[in-house]
């Protein structure tokens, strides 16, 4: 097959003068600097964003600001859930023309774009939107003394706790996105998004249907450029909330920007160097159909997939050999053609830091297959599989964040969990065995946020998820999102 036609609307879109969305208008932006977009599969620029202000984020800023104390604080819990639902429906309904602009920006395949990043994101809106109508505080007994017979009752209000500043990467624009979107309106905050340079189109595009689904104006706005645009965000004193997902240096800067700011609060969801361990009873070939799809799809560009692979000795020659004869039958192809399984990297900086983990793989390890670039257009490399030289080789400590496994084999798990512990990460590992009682020991000595067993990457919107130790702090879905999106305010009474 070949690449499939793009919309009409989607050309259209593509040559819109593209800035900002704030106070619910699309705006062009002012003239000043700007951001060429790249289309992945080609290398060609595609269409271009003007890079926000500091007079244009704190526009923003103040629109979502007036809105939360206003027309947003107004709208009852069932009716956000209402239009958040709307807005689920409006995604859907133009589920084709986001996902072609995500692929186009993001070099994603177009079947994980329709089948993941849009289909998901609104599975995740649905989710977040049943939440309005259930956030609550407690009521409590306080045991204070009573010496003329008065007495005491208290509650806790869970209270939006204002702006939030949502600051996401290129990976998965749309559905990090949401995520961020929907756990501010969900709890009565507002929002100002200020999406990855290389990956803004899909969220000003989402913005305008968000208003068609009557989010009101200044509610949900979006500022683009690189990360001086994020920093401005961050900076500006009506932000109350920064909710950030990206790599954890730029992590470790917003934190301590938000600090210095106003001591604003701070979640950050950041990078990993995430392992899979194979049990001896493991299944191999379930093991290699699981690895190549959950370490390779997206070229590996996801932050919850398995970089490292601990196989039990007896099942490392089996496993290397299957998962890299796999890997070489995928189809390497355009992102916009639906028959090719594996497509370009994200962009040209970071093919490039891609093509130097490649040069020390070649200089240093054994290469199982792949640690090429493929000499056509665009951002393209093979998938591929190294053994590591022993556990302190790089290549299984340094996070690629590409299509790049490292294997090392083990002998027992004393030595297996030294392994899977020794890094300063701590976001996702999986356990591949049938031996339950064995994950089950195993599983609260892995220092992860998420372990998976026989799975890795499968995310859902009732199972918290972030990261432990240096892979960041706080946790998004399940019930645990309310706590970093609201303040609790304690209220006593004596009658
Ligand atoms: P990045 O850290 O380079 O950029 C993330 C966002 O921060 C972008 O929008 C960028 O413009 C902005 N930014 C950059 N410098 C900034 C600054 N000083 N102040 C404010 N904002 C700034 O990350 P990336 O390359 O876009 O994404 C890849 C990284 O994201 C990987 O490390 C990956 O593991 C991580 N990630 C984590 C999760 C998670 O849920 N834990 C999900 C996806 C990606």
């Amino acid at each position: 097959m070949s690449d499939i036609q793009l919309l009409p609307a989607v050309v259209e879109f593509l040559a819109r003068p593209h800035g900002h969305f704030i106070e619910g208008q699309y705006q062009a932006g002012e003239a000043g600097p700007s951001v060429d977009i790249h289309d992945p599969s080609s290398g060609t620029v595609i269409s271009r964003v003007a890079e926000a202000s500091e007079v244009e984020v704190a526009r923003a800023v103040l629109s979502a600001r007036q809105a939360f104390k206003g027309s947003w604080a107004e709208v009852s819990p069932y009716q956000k859930g209402v239009v958040l639902n709307r807005l689920a429906d409006l995604i859907e309904a133009n589920a084709e023309e986001l996902a072609q602009l995500e692929t186009l920006c993001s070099g994603k395949s177009i079947n994980l774009s329709r089948g993941l990043e849009i289909a998901q994101s609104v599975v995740f809106l649905r989710y977040f939107a049943g939440w309005a109508t259930k956030i609550t505080g407690q009521t409590m007994t306080p045991s204070l003394p009573s010496f003329g017979g008065e007495r005491y009752t208290a509650f806790t209000l869970r209270e939006p706790v204002g702006v939030v500043a949502g600051i996401v990467p290129w990976n998965f624009s749309v559905m990090i996105g949401i995520w961020k979107i929907a756990s501010a309106l969900v709890t009565g905050c507002t929002i100002v998004i200020k999406p990855s340079e290389f990956t803004p189109l899909t969220l000003l595009r989402i913005a305008e249907l968000a208003v068609e689904a009557g989010v009101p104006a200044g509610v949900f706005n979006v500022v683009n450029g690189r990360g001086q645009a994020g920093q401005l965000l961050i900076e500006h004193p009506l932000v109350a909330k920064v909710a950030f997902t990206g790599s954890v240096p730029t992590g470790i800067a917003v934190g301590k920007a938000a600090m210095a700011a106003n001591l604003t609060r701070a979640t950050l969801e950041l990078g990993g160097k995430n392992p899979a361990a194979l049990l001896a009873d493991v299944d191999v070939d379930g093991a290699v159909a699981g690895i190549l799809q959950t370490a390779f799809v997206h070229q590996g560009q996801v932050c919850a997939s398995p970089e490292r692979v601990y196989v039990h000795r007896s099942k490392v020659q089996e496993f290397t050999r299957k998962l890299g004869e796999a890997l070489g039958q995928l189809k390497i192809g355009s992102a916009l053609d639906p028959d090719a399984q594996f497509g370009p990297l994200a962009n040209a900086a970071h093919l490039q830091k891609i093509l130097g983990f490649f040069e020390r793989a070649r200089a240093s390890n054994t290469v199982v297959c792949g640690a090429k670039a493929l000499d056509r257009p665009g951002y393209f490399v093979e998938p591929t599989v190294v053994l590591a030289n022993d556990p302190s080789d790089p290549l299984l400590h340094e996070e690629t964040f590409g299509p790049i496994v490292c294997v090392l084999p083990f002998d027992d798990e004393e030595q297996l969990l030294a392994l899977m512990n020794d890094s300063p990460y701590g976001l996702t590992a999986s356990l591949w065995t049938n031996d339950l009682s064995k994950a089950l020991r195993l599983i609260p000595q892995i220092e992860a946020g998420t372990v998976w067993v026989n799975m890795h990457t499968f995310l859902d919107p009732a199972v918290p998820f972030g990261g432990s130790k240096a892979s960041g702090v706080g946790r998004e879905f399940g019930s645990a999102f309310i706590e970093d999106y609201t303040e609790l305010k304690s209220v006593m009474i004596r009658y």
